[in-house]
């Protein structure tokens, strides 16, 4: 079975600064993955490179069996245009801390927004399924709500709606509750737990171990660009075999 994402030696660096150190990794399809890492391992930059914002410096990452960045023909690399770049994003979700809904549209108006302009879906199609989005994230009797009428939580449930509504193959997400108040976490991340018993293909970068040991098959834990350690949550979380792994954990657990 193709991987969903399959990382060999990648490395990235910012000028001198090198931010990613070789890593490898694997995510199979219908897989929830866990990153877990202190502050500036370099986790988002990992994901950003998954998701093409950023370019791998060195190494290979595929994503759904495609090397990203380049498109193979034969023995030959060549590099992707942006069009193509655009195109292999299409099937990538993705959820960041800050909500970044668009403030001048409603709940189902940013849910529709991609698939109109994006997909070329009608209006009413793209408002149906936007609506039912809604109801799976639990936000049925908000459609019509402006992000500034909803608290942390309900926003974050759209954006994960947002992303769903392009029918991505994998979702990435970075840290999706950190900037929530603690009371509104549980809401967003049973929408996360409902995703991934349903099969989604997950990347999550977290520090809700509860989260990672209950819904991950893996837990990876970078630490200085580098993956320190990798196994199941039992594995990793339960018995650590590295200082580094039992010095994190004991900070976030
Ligand atoms: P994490 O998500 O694990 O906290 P990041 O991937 O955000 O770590 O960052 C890893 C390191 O890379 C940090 O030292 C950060 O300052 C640096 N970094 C990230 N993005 C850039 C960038 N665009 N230019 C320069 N340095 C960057
Ligand atoms: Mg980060």
């Amino acid at each position: 079975m193709t991987a969903m994402i399959k990382a060999e030696g990648v490395r990235k660096s910012f000028g001198q600064l090198e931010v990613l150190r070789g890593i490898d990794l694997q995510v199979a399809p219908g897989e929830v993955c866990c990153l877990l890492g202190p502050s500036g391992s370099g986790k988002s930059t990992f994901l950003r490179c998954v998701n093409h914002l950023e370019s791998v410096s060195a190494g290979r990452l595929w994503v759904d069996g495609q090397l990203v960045g380049y498109r193979q023909r034969g023995d030959k690399l060549h590099e992707l245009r942006e069009s193509e770049i655009a195109q292999r994003r299409r099937d990538i979700g993705m959820v960041f801390q800050r909500f970044n809904l668009f403030p001048h549209l409603t709940a189902v108006g940013n849910i529709m927004e991609a698939p109109v302009h994006v997909l070329g879906e009608s209006r009413a199609e793209a408002r149906q399924r936007a609506l039912a989005l809604l109801e799976r994230v639990g936000l049925a009797d908000k459609a019509d709500a402006y992000p500034a009428m909803l608290s942390g939580g309900q926003q974050q449930r759209v954006a994960i709606a947002r992303a769903l509504a392009m029918r991505p193959k994998l979702m990435l997400f970075d840290e999706p509750t950190s900037a929530l108040d603690p009371e509104l976490v549980g809401e967003v991340l049973d929408v996360m737990r409902d995703l991934a018993a349903e099969g989604m293909t997950m990347m999550v970068v977290t520090h809700e171990m509860g989260f990672a040991r209950e819904v991950a098959d893996t837990v990876v834990f970078m630490d200085g660009g580098v993956v320190v350690e990798a196994g199941t949550p039992a594995q990793v979380l339960g018995d650590p075999q590295h200082e580094r792994t039992r010095a994190f954990l004991a900070k976030v657990l």
